[in-house]
């Protein structure tokens, strides 16, 4: 591993059979708060993909016939090994992404820290089923074994969070894998890379190659050894992965994009619900796929709402996300900028009211940071249900206020789009909570809150959102075979 060639670049490298292997070319990756190249990424393909596929194969007969204990303490260890560095990491996932430094101190980091953590403790504590035919005089059990080699892929938004989300519980389960991070994103995965020798992970149990989507991805999702593909990211890549696995009929879970509604009764806690409304809408720059981007509000408190949910938007500092006062920092790459902008320009050409942030607000940026992909949170008005920033994942500091009626109106337009990832519900009505929860069509519903998780409960979409869940059992399900026994005695 290297900081090396002529700028001082950060150079990449793969991760293949416990070795760090350098690559024959590179993909520049730049610095979302400055608009500099400062690192270069492997450009994997297929040759890459086969040798990493095959170290996997080769680790997986010794990896598999370790007991959950054994693979736990390596877990554990490693989570101690990333929590040691927090703080290189932190800088590390903030550099890469745009983050805020806070951000990344304490919600990405400590949560990849956590997943090892984790599925380290779950996988000790899973059961069979059992059952009995006395007539027959037979039982029934079953018995779970680890897949082989899993395929990994994960986005930019929470790199190192979303990758340690699937690699901790494919290996606790014994599977051996092969990883591909967003090549925006690469550094954090590639720093886990050097620690996991010394947490005690044998060579070829974590492979990770690094690369584009298109050639490193690909050339993963079509492996005939690789049964199983893991795949966090945009629902229009997952139609791609689902078409060329489809020929090999590849398990799959995927774990796509939102729409995501928050929907705010008239008898709601606005002390609560507005900091938290504008958290959900602006957290990591809007980049989470749990992100609120539709807020519905019911009328009596909608102009309350409305000023109040401003004001406090308007408080949120964007800016250099290595400063720890800062709540927003910049966006991943230029063309993801553009393309944010782009939602607010198309709104206001629709007749929608901006009410803060691009293109109404003034954004001042230290000098170092004016070629950086920024843009203040932005909150639109009276935007139609059925325009694209009502019904497209928009992925940025973007959130659209409307005004609603009755619930039953409500609980219809909340479904009215392709997406069911999550949805938030504010109201001190018991039974109402209870009963619009069930309606929606979302994998998920917090009411009076956002972004509360036990892991040990499933997490994923409906529609356009995704297939399959992963949990404590979802993801012991997902990266396990099972098999039912009967015997007769
Ligand atoms: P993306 O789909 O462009 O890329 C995700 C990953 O897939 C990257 O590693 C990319 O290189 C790879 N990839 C791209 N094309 C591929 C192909 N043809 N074959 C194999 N791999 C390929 O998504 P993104 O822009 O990196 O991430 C943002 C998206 O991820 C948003 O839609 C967001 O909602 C979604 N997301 C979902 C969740 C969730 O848990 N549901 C979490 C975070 C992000």
């Amino acid at each position: 591993p290297t900081m090396a060639h002529s700028k001082a670049l950060l150079v990449l490298e793969n991760f293949i059979g416990g070795k760090f292997v350098p690559c024959s070319s590179y993909i520049d990756s730049y610095n979302p708060s400055t608009g500099d190249v400062y690192c270069r990424v492997p450009d994997s393909g297929k040759e890459q993909v086969e040798d990493a596929v095959k170290a996997a194969k080769d680790a997986f007969p010794i990896w598999s016939s370790k007991s959950p204990l054994e693979r736990s303490q390596i877990l554990n260890k490693l989570a101690d090994l990333i929590e040691q560095d927090l703080e290189a990491f932190a800088q590390a996932e903030s550099k890469d992404q745009g983050k805020t430094i806070t951000f990344a101190r304490t919600v990405d980091i400590p949560r990849a820290v956590h997943n090892f953590r984790f599925f380290a403790s779950s996988i000790l504590h899973h059961v069979t089923e059992c059952t009995e035919m006395p007539t027959m005089g037979c039982v029934h059990y079953t018995s779970r074994a680890p897949v082989g080699v899993a395929g990994l892929i994960s986005p930019w938004n929470l790199p190192l969070y979303l990758l340690t989300w699937k690699i901790a519980p494919a290996i606790a389960c014994g599977n051996t894998v092969v990883a591909k991070p967003s090549e925006m994103t690469s550094v954090t995965a590639w720093m886990m890379c050097k620690l996991l020798d010394k947490a005690g992970v044998p060579p070829g149990v974590v492979n990770v190659v690094f690369g584009t989507g298109a050639k490193a991805g690909e050339a993963l999702v079509c492996h005939p050894d690789v049964p199983l593909i893991s795949f966090t990211g945009s629902t229009l890549t997952a139609q791609r992965i689902t078409e060329k696995s489809a020929p090999h009929c590849k398990r799959l879970s995927l774990e796509l994009g939102g729409k995501n509604p928050a929907i705010i009764f008239d008898d709601a806690d606005l002390s609560q619900c507005i900091p938290t409304t504008v958290r959900s809408s602006f957290a990591n720059q809007g980049e989470i796929c749990l992100c609120t981007s539709r807020i519905f509000v019911q009328r009596g408190i909608y102009s309350e709402f409305l000023q109040k949910f401003v004001a406090e938007a308007k408080k949120w500092k964007t800016g250099n996300p290595s400063d720890p006062t800062i709540d927003v920092g910049a966006l991943i790459s230029k063309e993801h900028l553009e393309k944010v902008r782009n939602y607010v320009k198309k709104a206001q050409a629709e007749g929608a009211r901006v009410l803060c942030g691009e293109g109404v607000d003034r954004l001042a940026l230290p000098p170092g940071n004016q070629k950086g992909y920024f843009m203040l949170p932005t909150v639109i008005a009276e935007v139609k249900d059925e325009s694209c920033c009502m019904q497209e994942e928009i992925f940025g500091p973007v959130t659209c206020v409307v005004a609603f009626d009755t619930e039953e109106e409500v609980i219809k337009r909340a479904n009215g789009v392709k997406y069911g990832l999550a949805a938030t519900v504010w109201s001190r009505d018991v039974g109402r909570v209870h009963r619009v929860a069930h309606r929606l069509q979302s994998g998920l519903v917090w009411t009076n809150c956002w972004l509360v998780r036990d892991l040990n409960l499933p997490f994923g979409g409906m529609k356009a959102s995704g297939i399959g869940r992963e949990g404590a059992r979802d993801s012991y399900e997902f990266f396990t075979e099972v098999k039912t026994i009967t015997i007769k005695h």
